[in-house]
This record gives structure tokens, C-alpha cells and sequence, in this order.
């Protein structure tokens, strides 16, 4: 699929013009882009209770999986710094969920941008196979009813 990466950046830059970031100041817009060519944009999202300020790559990420995708592209990412924005370690994680491959172009205030894939920011991520790794296999009833406590003794 060829998607020009200037849009996503463009989508991006307009999502952080409505960021809400009156505490830290810190505007910061996303536009992620699904397989088929849609894409979805996201804008930080702070709070008084700073712990429940959610990133603007997850928002546009959740405004997608709540849209019924699931297969996603690529993501641009933008704060209008000097520097290229990168995603933070848990965005990274969310990110990862759908796929370790998607591109992240992380976008400087220039409009200049350096890629790397999901894997590449997070490499030995904690995903879907250590949920079951670690698992214990309970294959009939009496084994399960061996691990429940009484409880009217
Ligand atoms: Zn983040």
C-alpha cells in the first residue's frame, strides 16, 4: 500500500493543535495508519491527577482498535521539538500489542522525521507468548477442583 508519509505527518501535526496539555505545555499529536489506509489521530490528553494523563499516540491507537481495527501500518509522531518525538516506553508496549513491525516515524518540529519499526524500540517485549509461557495446564475437572480451597470446612 503506498500511503505518502507526509499526510500521516500532517494528520499528526493537526491532532496536536488540539492537545490538552495545560499543565506540562507539552503538545503532542499522533496519526496512526491502519493496512487498508485509514488512519485515526490521537493528541495528548492530560489531567489534574497527572497519573491518568493519557499520550497521543494512544489515544489515536484506542480511537482505532474502538473502530474495529486491528492491523495497523505505521504511526507519525509529533511535539513540534527540535528533536525527533519518540514514543514513551509505554506506548511502545501498546504499540507492540498489534504488531512489532509497525513503523514509527518520529517527527521533529521541521517536519523531518527518523523511522524505526516497533521492535526495534522495544525489542524483547513482553507480549502475547509470555501470557501462556508461563501457564499452568489444567486438563480435567478434579485437577482444578484440587487447586480450590474448601471453604465451609
Ligand atoms: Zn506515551
Amino acid at each position: 500500500m503506498i500511503f505518502p508519509v507526509e499526510k500521516l505527518i500532517s494528520a499528526a501535526s493537526a491532532a496536536r493543535e488540539r492537545a490538552y496539555a495545560p499543565y506540562s505545555n507539552f503538545s503532542v499529536g499522533a496519526a496512526i495508519l491502519t493496512r487498508e489506509g485509514r488512519y485515526y489521530t490521537g493528541c495528548n490528553v492530560e489531567n489534574s491527577s497527572f497519573g491518568l494523563t493519557c499520550c497521543a499516540e494512544r489515544v489515536a491507537l484506542f480511537k482505532a482498535v474502538s473502530n474495529g481495527e486491528r492491523n495497523f501500518e505505521a504511526i507519525a509522531i509529533t511535539a513540534g521539538t527540535d528533536d525527533h518525538c519518540a514514543p514513551c516506553g509505554a506506548c511502545r508496549q501498546a504499540l507492540a500489542e498489534f504488531g512489532a513491525e509497525i513503523k514509527v516515524f518520529m517527527v521533529n518540529r521541521l517536519g523531518d522525521y527518523r523511522m524505526q519499526t516497533v521492535s526495534e524500540l522495544l525489542p524483547s517485549v513482553f507480549g502475547k507468548n509470555a501470557l501462556t509461557a508461563g501457564s499452568i495446564e489444567i486438563s480435567d475437572k478434579k485437577s482444578i477442583d484440587s487447586l480450590i480451597e474448601p471453604v465451609n470446612r
